[in-house]
């Protein structure tokens, strides 16, 4: 066994996740977002294992993530695979060449589209709130009815969807609306894992889940519903006591005030885990949550009390006994990105449950 930090991406707790979203979202096509390396999970191992559950549809952030995606499947699976980040002028050959469908989201992305000319499917990206990325409404209408662009879906993206309560959600659901009422005949996208879980009115002809295909809960919270998919474990290297008044790790700010136990676990932050932890985090060992007292590059400590441990024990850093959404909250930060940063040094195996 390598001591050294381990990433299990478990694939038929993906497609597990996959049905039960796919259910929830009735009659409306589930589109998996596969964007940032299928959430630091692997694009390719994710969005083959997807492509057998029966996903169709995918999305990504980045032309070259989706030139990367559209050779993982291989022209054997003809997906449709849009792209976020739109059209980036000058890419035009590129998307065509890779079967890619720009999601336009500023006007100079639509003046590049009509100069692509015909048989060059698009997506228009509707922005209904975020102000971030999408056409405005005004510009938007002055599409409906122009030859010049081949649209296949029309979409926007929710701000606030994990909190069902915000008034944002309607405001956007509203505008959403009346966006599409200008394009009746366009399949329309607004939600994403999130959405899809607000109720039937926001999910429309498409939805696009991401963190909850990889098993965060789509509240920002473990979800009953949503199975782990990652597993990061890595192998205790040494066990020690530290006397009181003795320092741990770096910096003179963590005093030890009593005999405490610690395992020394080879992990740390240039496997993925966020510095912060330490001092907030819990760690799984021997039946037990446990508080992880520092994290460091290469290694981080947690405390043990009496539990019997040798080196070579595996714990768990994240998991089924350490939800995603725990971990995040703990560490001041959302599901996403406590799961893109493990595309570090951990190494990564596939497996089916
Ligand atoms: C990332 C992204 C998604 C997926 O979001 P999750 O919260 O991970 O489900 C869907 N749509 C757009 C536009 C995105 O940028």
């Amino acid at each position: 066994m390598p001591h050294r930090a381990r990433l299990t991406v478990d694939l038929s707790a993906l497609d597990r996740n996959y049905r039960t979203l796919a259910a929830l979202a009735g009659g409306a096509e589930t589109a998996p977002v596969v964007k940032a390396d299928g959430y630091g999970l692997g694009a390719r191992q994710v969005a083959l294992s997807l492509w057998a559950a029966g996903a169709r549809s995918f999305f990504v952030a980045r032309l070259d993530e989706g030139e990367g995606l559209r050779r993982a499947l291989g022209s054997a699976r003809p997906a449709r695979i849009f792209v976020l980040d739109g059209l980036v002028p000058g890419t035009a050959d590129r998307a065509r060449r890779s079967g890619l469908i720009p999601m336009l989201a500023d006007p100079v992305q639509v003046e590049a589209a009509r100069a692509a000319g015909g048989d060059f499917p698009v997506g228009l990206h509707v922005d209904t709130g975020m102000n971030r990325q999408g056409l405005t409404p005004e510009y938007l209408a002055t599409l409906a009815g122009d030859r010049r662009l081949e649209p296949v879906l029309l979409m926007s993206h929710l701000g606030s969807a994990a909190e069902p309560e915000a008034p944002r959600n309607r405001i956007q659901l509203d505008r959403f609306r009346r966006a599409r009422s200008l394009f009746p005949d366009l399949p329309a996208s607004l939600a994403a894992s999130a959405g899809l879980f607000l109720g039937p009115e926001w999910r429309f002809d498409m939805v696009r889940p991401g963190v909850s295909l990889f098993g965060g809960g789509p509240f920002e919270r473990p979800d009953p519903r949503i199975e782990a998919v990652a597993t990061l474990d890595a192998p205790i290297l040494y066990v020690r006591t530290v006397a009181p008044g003795e320092w741990l790790g770096y910096g003179s700010g963590l005093r030890v005030e009593e005999p405490t136990r610690i395992a020394v676990v080879a992990a740390g932050y240039a496997d993925g885990l966020l510095r912060r932890g330490g001092g907030r985090a819990s760690a799984w060992f021997a039946g037990a949550r446990r508080p992880v007292r520092i994290v460091n590059m290469d290694l981080l400590a947690i405390e043990i009390g009496e539990s019997p441990a040798k080196p070579g024990d595996r714990v768990e850093l994240m998991g089924p006994n350490l939800p995603l959404d725990d971990l995040a909250a703990a560490t001041d930060t959302v599901a996403h990105e406590c799961l893109v940063r493990l595309s570090g040094r951990a190494r990564r195996r596939y497996v089916r449950s």
